[in-house]
């Protein structure tokens, strides 16, 4: 695709030339439609040492280069085209950047001819502004899950996000309020694992966005309220050949999965604990997993390394034939990095025909503690850490340098929580004082954007 004359077509007057983190973050240049032509062809230059990606000063600039395939005009702002880019130096792709990893990994698999589909559950909060409290002052029910009333008070933001998805020809299907106060999702359809990634690095920065122009706060904070449901981003997951038939699909398995879907899966639970540093990867996810339960009854977050029918208390839950969801990641999940992760783990699972065990058919909220020898998730972002350090899937398929350099800057975010001042408490409501109870205002100032 030619972006000078899509321009034309379009009406666009000015690109954003975007990358991610990997902390997430979108950092972009807006360049304007009649540069466009040698940014197609030569990328906007960056600066890598400013961004989270473990550069220096000294490293010459990154170039990042738009993919045009990834093209998204602001259904807000028509003028404006948003494009994700792959990062460059010295001529060569930077193996250590979010959508360069997961490209790579998509390769390995068509190598196998089989490519990832995959979908996305993005749960957000609406708050105020200053991110003191949810945005709805009457939303206080104890069981808000699918509350009509609540959804329908933000009737005017969650149509513009849903009319623009539908401008977008995202295919989206259906909107409802969630199982916290304040707390909302949306879905439209699964793709393929690369254009997932990038709608959702989008669908960020369009609810924040247009949250914003109606006053209100969006966050994807992995757990902004401790007696609330935490912001959870479970993905659903099924491989595809060539020819488009569902490899993971088999009718005559009880669960409707086939082989290659259990080593796929069994490559998850393999890495899961390494995994964890990917997809729960703030100080403040340890609060949404592991948690005890919430006003509403359950925190809907797993707590152990087990996989079920359609039960939700379990880290993996089939719903039907052909896929599976995986619910560990949260909301401050690196989009590249989650779809990813999957891939390097589930490669590893059919490459060396991992056995995920057998289904566990218990409520674990209840009964956990029943299942004998069920892995528990790490409790903590230094332990999550610690098994990605130790993990050779992940090594193998990223290389050491970009797992150390991940582990580096993790480790400079941990010390930073640990010397800052944690008696503040972030969010009203809150009487305990021994951090782990708390959600503090350092948390606050550095995940309400995640
Ligand atoms: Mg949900």
């Amino acid at each position: 695709m030619d972006l000078q004359k899509e321009a034309k077509k379009r009406k666009i007057k000015y690109f954003l030339i975007s990358y991610v983190d990997f902390f997430g973050v979108l950092r972009s240049k807006l360049v304007p439609a009649g540069s466009i032509k040698e940014m197609q062809k030569e990328g906007a230059g960056f600066a890598g040492f400013s961004t989270y990606l473990d550069m220096s000063p000294s490293d010459p600039d990154m170039a990042a280069i738009p993919d045009p395939k990834s093209l998204i005009q602001l259904p807000w702002q028509t003028d404006v085209g948003w494009l994700a880019a792959d990062l460059w130096m010295n001529g060569k792709p930077v193996a250590s950047s979010p959508r360069v990893m997961l490209r790579n990994q998509i390769n390995r698999l068509a190598k196998k001819n089989m490519n990832l589909k995959s979908g996305v559950e993005c749960e957000y909060f609406l708050i105020t502004p200053d991110g003191n409290s949810i945005a709805d002052q009457n939303d206080i029910a104890d069981k808000p899950c699918y509350d009509q009333s609540a959804l329908m008070r933000q009737y005017d933001l969650i149509r513009a996000i849903c009319d623009s998805m539908i401008m977008l020809g995202w295919g989206p299907y259906q909107n409802d309020h969630e199982d916290a106060n304040g707390q909302f999702e949306m879905n439209w359809d699964f793709s393929d694992c690369l254009q997932t990634a990038d709608r959702h690095v989008f669908f960020k920065f369009m609810v924040r966005t247009l949250a914003e122009k109606k006053g209100l706060r969006a966050t994807f904070m992995p757990k902004p309220f401790l007696n609330k449901t935490g912001n959870g981003c479970h993905a659903h997951l099924s491989i595809w050949d060539n020819k488009g038939k569902n490899l993971f699909a088999d009718k005559s398995d009880n669960l409707g999965l086939s082989k290659t879907a259990y080593n796929f899966m069994g490559g998850i639970i393999n890495s899961a604990e390494a995994l964890t540093a990917w997809f729960n990867p703030t100080i403040n996810s340890y609060k949404r997993i592991n948690a005890p339960v919430t006003a509403s009854g359950a925190t809907w977050a797993p707590n152990t390394i087990t996989y079920s029918g359609n039960n939700r208390t379990h880290m993996i839950r089939v719903p039907g034939s052909g896929r599976f969801e995986l619910r560990l990641m949260d909301g401050a999940t690196n989009p590249y990095l989650l779809q990813a992760g999957i891939l390097a783990a589930g490669i590893d699972g059919i490459e060396k025909k991992r056995n995920p065990g057998k289904p566990i058919n218990v409520n674990m909220y209840k009964d956990g503690h029943k299942v004998k020898g069920a892995k528990k998730l790490p409790l903590t972002l230094e332990k999550s850490l610690s098994h990605l350090n130790k993990s050779k899937v992940l090594k193998d398929a990223f290389s050491k340098e970009t797992i150390n350099s991940y582990i580096k800057l993790k480790n400079i975010e941990i010390k930073k929580y640990n010397s800052s001042s944690n008696k503040k408490i972030g969010f009203k409501g809150s009487k305990q004082s021994i951090k782990k109870n708390i959600i503090t205002q350092w948390e606050k100032d550095n995940t309400l954007d995640c």
